[in-house]
């Protein structure tokens, strides 16, 4: 049933740019951008979000100096560059999108290796990011990054670009001149809120000299660093009014350094959580205010804006899983969004990886390759069996039904969904159920035609074309002395509840799903935030509940390997606050009825437990390839096919391959 949005249909504007509606693309790096051989490629992403809606596209971070710039980075500076940018913005423009240039500078976020010199910041404070000692940078370098900011704003306009966006948050270059942390100059830069925010109005104020008052101008600037010590709310809001006065058309509030310890874009963190410092800036501004973080479903934005909170919706993430966001949030078609779920599996932890991977995305993984991967149909239909409804066959069949092929999805349990209905349970990782609901959702409209409870035989599925196999994995069971005894159960019985949690838990393995299950045990023993919310409020005392005593047993001198670089300080920071122990190089030798024994650090140990849940990797499941051989075309894929390193990203990515080949 459509769905209306009443507040973000609603037309709006960004100093002369007139917008009609409330949802805008916010700025991405793809790791694409600085190579002519991708430019076909990006352009294609960015026309794809601007015919999915997309009022105006932000572009990922540009530098207005090599030196203020990373790897895979446009440089404002390089001719060829800005030709590159000009066709990305003409090719925006064809389809009747607007789209908008992020001026960057990323101070002493930037690598050595990458610009090939010494990172310039405002003063030398060391970045826990990079590691690097930044070099403080003088007056002279100061103007002349000033002039840089104005030049690049200038070089957009004359490359097409409908706007500009200043980015001064995330702890790059201006945000570092903004917050006493990084900031500890003696000259007229730093000091006083008025003498760290001077660089940031000074770059406002050459823009304006040098693209005239009328272009728009949008400053990306920090609502909280999150950062002990930095710059209070206070400050923001005086400098919020300073933006306004110098003449920014509006302002984008971005949350949190890239150095901060506290969660800003992983699943833990609720939806809209931030909202509320937006709007805290708007209520001390008369411009439009923009905000991101966590806003993945168009009722929490249409409620943001209708709230006062925002003039605007810039997500990033969501426009990966869904190329056409804002078209579909605007026909009221909720059901028919491929939510972002805030995994960062295929997108922000590929710019953590070195070599840096292309982002793409974990429920789309069309994401990044539209131009290669166009929606089209086939010129004949085949019949194609999927075996395995779980995150990679979903894929491979909803991939193979957009195709045109004639699908049957078989499945041997009762409901679609596999791992990422038991990632669902983990507490903060509901919003797999947003992809679980997506899937069935497009089964449904592509009329897959769907066999629950269903084992099929060799000899039936040797009548179609194609056969995709994707039985995804079993959890692997080490030869452990005691492994057969009763105590011992895996993850997924305890994830689909289907043993009772004991008292004293041991995990074996401490791997992403040594950890989830760790938390989920932990969490699900405690009174949930809402209801202790509520007995706080109605004062209630909150019961005291016994404490489940949960070891996690590591064989090397780390845990949590596995999980992307974005979420794991997370995950082990929740696992620290629930009190999850977690024993490093030990090396278990067996398991009685109430313990596990093995040595640690040279010392034999012996840790009580009722329960003991393994976690030591998977098996793939792979029961009729053999028996398939030579009778159809047969396709293995995610676990199935190989179980080591296996997640869910690279599962869906090769469904995704194989079924839109065939
Ligand atoms: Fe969102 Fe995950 Fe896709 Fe990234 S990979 S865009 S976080 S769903």
């Amino acid at each position: 049933m459509a769905v209306r949005y009443y507040a973000l249909e609603r037309p709006g504007r960004i100093g002369t740019l007139e917008l009609p509606h409330r949802i805008l693309m916010g700025s991405m790096h793809l790791n694409l951008e600085g190579n002519s051989q991708n430019l076909s490629r990006l352009a294609a992403f960015y026309r794809e979000r601007a015919e999915g809606g997309a009022a105006l596209i932000i572009t990922g971070g540009v530098a207005v100096v090599a030196a203020g710039g990373s790897a895979n980075m446009f440089v404002l500076t390089e001719t060829s560059d800005v030709a590159a940018l000009a066709e990305l913005a003409a090719a925006v423009h064809e389809v009747g999108g607007k789209i908008a240039l992020q001026l960057f500078h990323s101070g002493r976020y930037a690598r050595r290796d990458e610009v090939g010199e010494t990172p310039v910041a405002p003063s030398a404070v060391p970045s826990r990011l990079t590691g690097e000692i930044p070099r403080e940078m003088t007056i002279a370098d100061i103007h002349e990054t000033v002039d840089a900011f104005a030049r690049g704003a200038e070089k957009a306009k004359s490359a097409g670009f409908d706007a500009v966006e200043v980015m001064g948050s995330e702890g790059y270059l201006l945000n570092e001149f903004l917050s006493p942390i990084t900031n500890r100059r003696l000259d007229t830069y730093g000091g006083s809120v008025n003498e760290r925010m001077r660089i940031s109005l000074e770059v406002v104020s050459a823009i304006r000299s040098r693209v005239g008052g009328d272009y728009p101008v949008i400053f990306r600037m920090s609502g909280c660093d999150c950062m002990p010590d930095s710059t209070t709310q206070a400050e923001t809001l005086e400098f919020a009014k300073s933006l306004e006065e110098a003449g920014v058309d509006a302002l984008n509030v971005g949350i949190g350094w890239h150095e901060s310890r506290v969660p800003t874009v992983q699943q833990v963190v609720p939806r809209g959580a931030f909202a509320s410092i937006a709007r805290c800036i708007r209520q001390n501004v008369h411009i439009p205010v923009i905000g991101a973080n966590r806003i993945n479903v168009p009722e929490l934005a249409d409620e943001l804006i209708a709230g006062g909170y925002l003039d605007f919706i810039a997500p990033a993430r969501p426009w990966l899983a869904d190329g056409h966001f804002a078209r579909k949030a605007l026909a009221g078609d909720r059901a028919g969004l491929n939510v972002c779920i805030a995994c960062n599996q295929a997108c922000l932890d590929n710019t953590l990886v070195r070599p840096y991977r292309p982002v793409s995305c974990l429920v789309n993984p069309r994401a990044g390759v539209e131009q290669m991967r166009p929606i089209t149909k086939v010129p004949v239909a085949r019949r194609v069996a999927v075996v395995g409804a779980g995150p990679a066959g979903l894929q491979a069949a909803v991939t193979a039904a957009q195709r045109g092929h004639e699908v049957v999805l078989f499945e041997e349990l009762p409901e679609v969904g596999g791992q990422f209905r038991m990632a669902a349970r983990i507490p903060g990782k509901a919003e797999f159920y947003e992809t679980i609901g997506y899937f069935e959702e497009q089964l449904r409209r592509l009329q897959v035609e769907v066999r629950l409870r269903t084992r099929p035989k060799a000899a039936e599925l040797a009548t179609f074309d194609d056969v995709i196999l994707a039985q995804g994995v079993k959890p692997h069971m080490p030869q452990i002395p005691g492994i057969s005894m009763d105590c011992v159960v895996t993850y997924p019985q305890i994830l689909r509840g289907e043993v009772q949690p004991g008292t004293d838990i041991v995990i074996v393995g401490a791997g992403g799903i040594g950890c989830d299950v760790a938390t989920y045990l932990a969490h699900s023993w405690r009174l949930k935030p809402e209801a202790s919310a509520f007995f706080r409020q109605q004062h209630v005392p909150e019961p005291a509940i016994l404490g489940r005593n949960i070891t996690v047993l590591s064989r090397s001198e780390r845990y949590g390997k596995g999980i992307g670089g974005s979420s794991r300080w997370v995950v082990k920071q929740e696992m620290k606050r629930l009190g999850v122990e977690v024993k490093l190089n030990f090396a278990i030798e067996s398991i009685a009825q109430d313990r596990v024994t093995g040595h640690m650090d040279g010392q034999r140990v012996e840790i009580p437990a009722d329960q003991v849940v393994i976690c030591t990797g998977q098996d793939g499941c792979d029961t009729l390839s053999n028996k398939l051989e030579g009778q159809t075309q047969v396709h293995v894929v995610g676990g199935a096919r190989e179980s080591t390193g296996i997640n869910a990203a690279r599962a869906m990515r090769e469904a995704f391959e194989v079924a839109y080949s065939l």
